[in-house]
């Protein structure tokens, strides 16, 4: 779990957001890896390590060994923080932390003048929120409490029963739909079909004001007006009146290296901002309101 205050992005207003660890899916360009598994995770910072070998005489297990710069055995680390702790370069730094729902709560709470002032609240991303259901409908439920405004980000991919008692606690979902062609999908993210397009459709039917539809744009996979006019006509069918496409971006790279894993996605250059303006004109033109 991690929390950031004043996030501007993702949902109206001022929000906090509250990142929940884990996610059913492995989409090739994903960029919070850290986020997929629900455990803490080490993220060696390279560039800022100058080789003085405090981690290694730290660590209690073994799992630090030193060639000039430490070199770690991730599967002898036991993620206690020692070798973070005693980083004078703040070159290890652990990712993702087991918090109580009272303390989520207590942060969430402090920032309720900024949210009413602006229109904001709370966005519950991850990761996938409805991963961590149980924990998830409690900071719903203590959110609509105190009137806060609740979003979710969500990828679709979750037992609908989940979405149905979570639906009357939040506000707004900001809805993950990645490509219209099953197959495609499966292959490139894990991510049924069928399932994703169930719960779109019943929240929908609900109140299609409630949804907001996410596109990640990404290269190779749906940069094409085909495809996202697809996307686009899926909206219209729902009543859903808004999609915001968001253009792919590599800030992930970085951290599959921190990780010491390999990212595999053979694009590495930002897709700009500009190149979507046609996606964007093309929604306009068939009646949708469409944010970049
Ligand atoms: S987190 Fe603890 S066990 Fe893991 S490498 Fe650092 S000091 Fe060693
Ligand atoms: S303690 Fe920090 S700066 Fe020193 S070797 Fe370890 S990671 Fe590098």
């Amino acid at each position: 779990m991690e929390i950031e205050r004043f996030a501007i992005h993702d949902g109206p207003g001022i929000r906090t957001m509250v990142f929940l660890q884990g996610c059913p899916l492995r989409c090739t360009w994903c960029s919070n890896p850290e986020s997929q598994e629900i455990r803490t995770h080490l993220l060696y910072l390279s560039n800022h390590c100058v080789g003085c070998g405090r981690c290694y005489q730290a660590c209690p297990n073994g799992a630090i060994s030193f060639d000039g710069h430490p070199v770690f055995d991730r599967k002898k680390c036991l993620f206690c923080a020692a070798c973070a702790e005693a980083c004078p370069h703040h070159a290890i730094k652990m990712a993702g932390k087991f918090v109580a729902i009272s303390d989520i709560l207590n942060v969430v709470q402090r920032d309720k003048d900024y949210y009413d002032n602006s229109g904001g609240g709370v966005t519950f991303s991850g990761g996938e929120a409805f991963v961590q259901f149980d924990g998830l409908m409690e900071l719903l439920s203590g959110c609509k409490k105190a009137g806060i405004h609740t979003a979710i980000e969500t990828c679709g991919q979750v037992a609908p029963d989940k979405i149905k008692q979570a639906f009357p606690l939040v506000d707004l979902f900001l809805f993950d739909i990645k490509h219209t062609d099953k197959d495609i999908l499966k292959k490139t993210t894990g991510a049924d079909l069928d399932l994703v397009l169930d719960n779109l459709r019943f929240i929908a039917a609900n109140n299609p004001e409630k949804v907001i539809i996410r596109v990640p744009v990404i290269p190779g996979f749906n940069n094409d007006l085909q495809e996202i006019e697809n996307i686009f006509n899926l909206a219209l069918r729902l009543n859903v009146k808004r999609v915001d496409l968001l253009p792919y971006h590599v800030l992930g790279k970085t951290k599959y290296e921190q990780l010491g894993r390999n990212y595999s996605f053979p694009y590495d250059s930002m897709l700009p901002k500009e190149a979507l303006i046609p996606l964007k004109e093309m929604g306009e033109k068939m009646g949708l309101e469409v944010y970049l």
